[in-house]
């Protein structure tokens, strides 16, 4: 047989690829071993840190691609530089026998580490070597270098370090041993997992030259290779984790293994030490350990049903706290909204039953996380240990030496069907209750007690059922209960999209289809259905069902939502500008001349507050300034500065003002205009009639690229648009055409300015609000 044997085109990976073949042809004479140099992508970058690359395999990925092709049938590598698992359809045969795995110093001048100068520098460009270097000798300097072993020990050279750490195996195998100037063993620097020892890759189907490989195999090397990657495998982590492990057969046959494991800025480094004589158990327990010693806690968090407020004041402090969160689907996205920026969210959400990452993933990346970061956060819908599958993943955070705490949350089974005017329980209908998924394991309607169930007066919640409502109701029917049961079925229950379909165990299945109820849903069986016509609170609000757009500026939650809300409606935002304000410089004096001055929006208030702070003044500065507010939000704002506002005019509007103002000034008042800049509004003009006004710019407010989904969407499906100011008018319909425009639903408009500028546009269906506010707004559509 005629073998190709693939190799990179350094001088270390020429012999080490020389070496196997010299080995394989002793072995099998009558086999023929050629060498190929195969260049990769890592050799091929040179201006760059590799660690700036960050693509994976980049020294083996083209040799490998060359064996998954039958152009070579072996690849040669280190194996300390192959990942914990080989590439799908690869292998590594078992290990030879390994070459000296200890890390070396080679110093310029200094004879030990011990004896190095203080603040000596050193080169290395490896976090697992300087730390453990740093842990002996804290003053060292450490400095990054790179390259093959010939070009770093030039480099040691030429820029004066006093010296540099290699693998001893590397340069004897080059025949540089003489170099070394001491070896440091397990207990002061634990190596890289498989450090001195060959990786030789092939077909993970090619089982003769297995064989043939596997003969000329060290058994002990192969029991080392076995603890080593073990625990790379364990413990997880990429190329920038610094990891070590080092497994010796002691010389009553058992092994003994050192390992460690850091963080990426080696803020937490954490040792283990084991004996024992099962290579994989080693691997298992030293990751265990270090795990115990350093990982962050997994916080089991239930986010309730839906409505975001339903979560417990303990798992919203999680949220805020945490550094990642790894959430389920959930009905409130606004939970999120709570983290910090720059925590990261993780998505395994599960889509009816198309998971998006199966369970067993979810646990490993809980173990990731919680290496990775102090808090973690598995946030789940309703409860977590309600069909959450939260206690399997306890178990395996216990497993894995990961400390995890729970907080639980209103499950949707008890939430649900209260929101829905259902209580679970009623003295004399009905005196506890049943939970029971309708799922099993295998997808299949799970193996329950309808018998049973059919007798008692118990009331019975099914979740995961409305794919087999109708055969869930037939086993009732079929195990006697009687058929006028009452059943109601609740979806997205305790949010605004609640939906509540109502009948008994004959019908519901046809009702609910009617009545379009889709998931998630969950259903009740029992006479406490029929509480619901004196229960109900949520369903009967008067704008229950309503959606609504509301174009808004600013970050948070607007008030107008929360309003709307509060009366059952669906709200969708959508961010269309910023507040920025200008930073002003304001002189006491100048302060002190003014007679008036005008304040329209709560943020031409906060804004000016802020430049008047800045010049180093307070409200003192404004003692001899009479206060004119627009709107009773302004008056509002005025007083939380500790201000009264001297006139608040009847109509919220910019020309009532300008009348009324008319009676209180004279021609020669001094009169401030505070306001946005580029505002669309005709006071100044009025004013200018008869005083001596100055406007002055406040604040910016700014366009914001808004989501182009939300823009793009049939505005149809919206009962209305909410606008309270004409900027976001202009930025969601400008530019729309006329027939466009046609489409449109009503838009409700927050005053005189606002409708203008709709009109301006197109717009046909515009009711206006009496008077300037929210809650005129609300009147409006209450009516
Ligand atoms: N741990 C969750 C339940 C997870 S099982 C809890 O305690 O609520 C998922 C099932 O829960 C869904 O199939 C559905 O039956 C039910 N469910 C969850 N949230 C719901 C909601 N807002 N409305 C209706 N059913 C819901």
């Amino acid at each position: 047989m005629k073998y190709i044997i693939g190799t990179r085109g350094s001088k270390l990976a020429l012999v080490q690829a020389k070496y196997v073949q010299k080995k394989m042809k002793e072995a099998y004479p009558e086999d023929e071993y050629e060498l190929k140099i195969i260049s990769t992508k890592g050799d091929q970058i040179q201006d760059r840190p590799l660690n700036q690359i960050g693509a994976k395999g980049l020294f083996v990925k083209e040799i490998e691609d060359q064996i998954l092709n039958d152009q070579i049938q072996i690849g040669v590598h280190s194996m300390k530089d192959m990942p914990a698992y080989p590439e799908e359809g690869l292998c590594f045969t078992r290990a030879w026998k390994r070459e000296d795995p200890r890390d070396v110093l080679i110093l310029r001048e200094a004879k030990s580490l011990s004896s190095l100068r203080e603040h000596a520098v050193i080169g290395t460009g490896s976090k697992r070597r300087a730390f453990q270097l740093m842990a002996m000798r804290p003053d060292l300097q450490i400095v990054d270098i790179r390259g093959n072993v010939d070009t770093r020990l030039r480099k040691m050279q030429e820029q004066k370090l006093d010296g540099i750490v290699l693998a001893a195996a590397g340069l004897k195998r080059l025949g540089l041993e003489e170099v070394i100037t001491q070896y440091l063993d397990d207990e002061e620097m634990i190596h890289a997992p498989a450090q001195g020892i060959l990786a030789i890759e092939i077909k993970a189907d090619h089982t003769e030259l297995e064989r043939k490989l596997d003969v000329l195999a060290d058994p002990d090397t192969n029991e080392e290779a076995i603890a080593e990657r073990g625990f790379l495998a364990e413990i997880g982590g990429d190329c920038h984790i610094p990891v070590g492990a080092a497994c010796r057969k002691a010389e009553d046959g058992s092994f003994e293994l050192h390992a460690m494991y850091g963080n990426e800025d080696g803020s937490r480094i954490a040792f283990s030490h084991q004996k024992g004589n099962n290579p994989k158990e080693l691997a298992k327990c030293a990751a265990k350990e270090i795990r115990r010693k350093i990982a962050g806690n997994v916080a089991l968090v239930g986010a309730g049903p839906g409505d975001p407020g339903l979560i417990t004041r303990k798992g919203l402090e999680a949220i805020q706290k945490a550094d990642c969160i790894i959430y389920d689907r959930l009905a409130a996205p606004e939970l999120l909204a709570e983290a910090d920026p720059e925590c990261e969210r993780i998505y395994v959400g599960k889509e009816n039953h198309h998971h998006t990452m199966p369970q067993e993933r979810i646990n490993e990346l809980l173990v990731e996380k919680a290496m990775q970061y102090e808090h973690v956060v598995r946030l789940k819908g309703g409860d977590v240990y309600v069909f959450g599958r939260g206690g399997e993943e306890g178990i395996f955070l216990k497993e894995h030496g990961v400390p995890f705490t729970v907080i639980p949350g209103i499950t949707s089974a008890i939430a649900g069907p209260a929101y829905a005017g259902i209580p679970i329980t009623h003295r004399g209908i009905s005196n506890g209750f049943h939970v029971v998924t309708a799922h099993s394991r295998k997808d299949e309607l799970s193996d329950l007690d309808f018998a049973s169930m059919a007798k008692s007066k118990e009331t019975k919640v099914f979740l995961m059922g409305l794919s087999v409502l109708k055969t869930l109701m037939d086993k009732l029917m079929e195990a006697k209960m009687p058929s006028d049961t009452p059943v109601a079925v609740i979806s997205n229950a305790t949010c605004c999209a609640q939906k509540t379909s109502i009948g008994t165990i004959a019908d519901i299945a046809d009702k609910a289809k009617k009545d379009g109820i889709v998931s998630p849903a969950l259903i009740v069986v029992g006479d406490v259905v029929n509480l619901r016509d004196e229960l109900d609170f949520f369903e009967n609000g008067p704008l229950f069902g309503k959606h609504y757009l509301v174009p808004k500026i600013g970050t948070g939650e607007s008030k107008l939502t929360r309003l709307l809300k509060k009366q059952g409606a669906v709200v969708d935002e959508v961010t269309v500008g910023e507040i920025v304000s200008k930073q002003l410089t304001f002189r006491k004096e100048e302060l002190q001349s003014v007679d008036w001055m005008i304040f329209t929006s709560r943020n031409g208030v906060t804004s000016f507050f802020e430049s008047l702070y800045s010049s180093g003044l307070d409200t003192r500065a404004l003692g001899n300034v009479k206060i004119a507010a627009v709107g009773n939000a302004t008056a509002k704002v005025l007083k939380d500065y500790g201000i009264c506002a001297d006139f608040i005019p009847l109509q919220h509007d910019g020309t009532s003002l300008a009348e009324a103002m008319k009676e209180k000034v004279c021609d020669t008042d001094r009169i401030w205009y505070l306001k946005a800049e580029n505002a669309r509004d005709h006071l100044s003009e009025l004013l200018e009639q008869f005083c001596h006004i100055r406007a002055i710019d406040v604040y910016e407010n700014m366009t914001v690229p808004f989501d182009t989904k939300i823009k793009q969407q049939t505005y149809r499906q919206y009962d209305a648009l909410l606008f309270t100011c004409a900027s976001s008018a202009e930025r969601v319909l400008g530019g729309w055409k006329t027939d466009q425009l046609k489409e449109l639903p009503e838009c409700i408009s927050i005053g005189p300015q606002c409708t203008k500028a709709l009109k301006e546009l197109g717009v046909k269906h515009i009711r206006q609000a009496s008077d300037a506010g929210y809650e005129n707004m609300m009147d409006l559509l209450l009516e």
